[in-house]
């Protein structure tokens, strides 16, 4: 088993939610409630579910951009949950994070050389022609031409665009990159590519991805293992064959049975949930899925299921005692 790079324990995010003049707290949301993990060196972890369900709050909290209600994050070993900014900043460089959306990320009104090499500049790594050449070295790596270092983002096509926000997040040679749903804004046809892109340069590199995406066929083609996540819980998590052989949880099932994969692996099961996610704020009692689940029990309304298993872990009553479900 690889060293692990990043754990994840019990992390939960809360909301405070607030109405009337004197903005009384009449809720909470829920937004990551009790979620562990980890990551190993060189590991891609897909996390996956519906909007909502929050995984980008568990990618932001991992990197302290938002700060967890409770938890721990380890980063080799270290925790880094309540560092300070200045203790934070030499982790910093470790972990990276690519966006959704590459336009809204890259400043309009720098060159894209200027943008990748922002972050070597500012950590004191490099300057003039050494810098010049680290950032026409990493346009290289990721197939844009040193020549383009001069063009500004919108000079860009979107791929090309999420290719500069790759480099970027190369350029500090991190160990731990997270994805944010960094093909979602992209054409189909261009998904593959950047996908790709980062399969060759994981293989080089040797870097870890947690991986958010809410297309189960995305993360299927990047991943070792899988999480699957709904209403701020992991319910489902195993690598990658096992879990689109043997899903076990119905909303895994659910997911995999709504998705047009071109993968033999993947079962073919009719769809098994309707309706939308239900609010984070006040979230169902028992299991959160039983407002969904077809093969809900009257137990599901009340239980709250665990996380249980080794390799393939499945938060779901049915599976309680069996160790299967259906
Ligand atoms: Fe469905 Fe019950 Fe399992 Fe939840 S615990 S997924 S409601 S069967």
């Amino acid at each position: 088993m690889s060293k692990m790079l990043l754990e994840v324990t019990d992390l939960r995010k809360h909301y405070p939610v607030r109405a009337g003049v004197l903005r009384r707290q009449v809720g909470t949301v829920h937004s990551v409630d009790g979620v562990s993990f980890s990551l190993g060196a060189g590991e891609t972890l897909g996390l996956v579910g519906e909007s909502g369900c929050g995984k980008s709050t568990v990618a932001r909290s991992v990197l302290r951009l938002v700060e967890p209600t409770s938890g721990q994050i380890r980063l080799d070993g270290e925790d880094i949950t309540h560092l300070s900014k200045t203790a934070l900043r030499p982790h910093r460089r470790s972990m990276q994070i690519v966006f959704q959306d590459p336009f809204a990320s890259l400043n309009p009104r720098m060159t894209a050389g200027d943008i990748v090499g922002e972050p070597i500049a500012v950590h004191g790594l490099a300057t003039g022609q050494a810098l010049e050449a680290r950032v026409a070295q990493l346009f290289e790596q990721v197939g844009l031409r040193p020549d383009q270092m001069r063009n500004f983002p919108h000079q860009f096509s979107g791929g090309q665009r999420q290719r500069i926000c790759i480099a970027r997040a190369l350029a500090l040679e991190p160990r731990l990159i997270v994805c944010d749903e960094p093909v979602s804004a992209l054409d189909v046809s261009i998904q593959a590519q950047v996908i790709n892109l980062l399969i060759d340069l994981q293989k080089q590199h040797g870097f870890s991805y947690l991986f958010i995406a809410h297309d189960l066929a995305v993360v299927a083609h990047i991943s070792h293992r899988v999480a699957v996540m709904y209403l701020g819980r992991i319910v489902e998590i195993a690598g990658k064959d096992e879990l689109f052989r043997n899903p076990r949880h119905p909303y895994t099932q659910a997911l995999l049975a709504s998705v047009p994969i071109a993968n033999p692996l993947a079962k073919k099961l009719a769809p098994l949930v309707d309706g939308d996610v239900p609010s984070p704020v006040n979230p169902p009692r028992g299991c959160a899925f039983h407002t969904r689940c077809r093969f809900a029990m009257e137990r599901c309304r009340t239980e709250r299921p665990v996380l249980k298993g080794n390799e393939h872990q499945v938060a779901c009553l049915l599976n309680e005692g069996t160790g299967r479900g259906q």
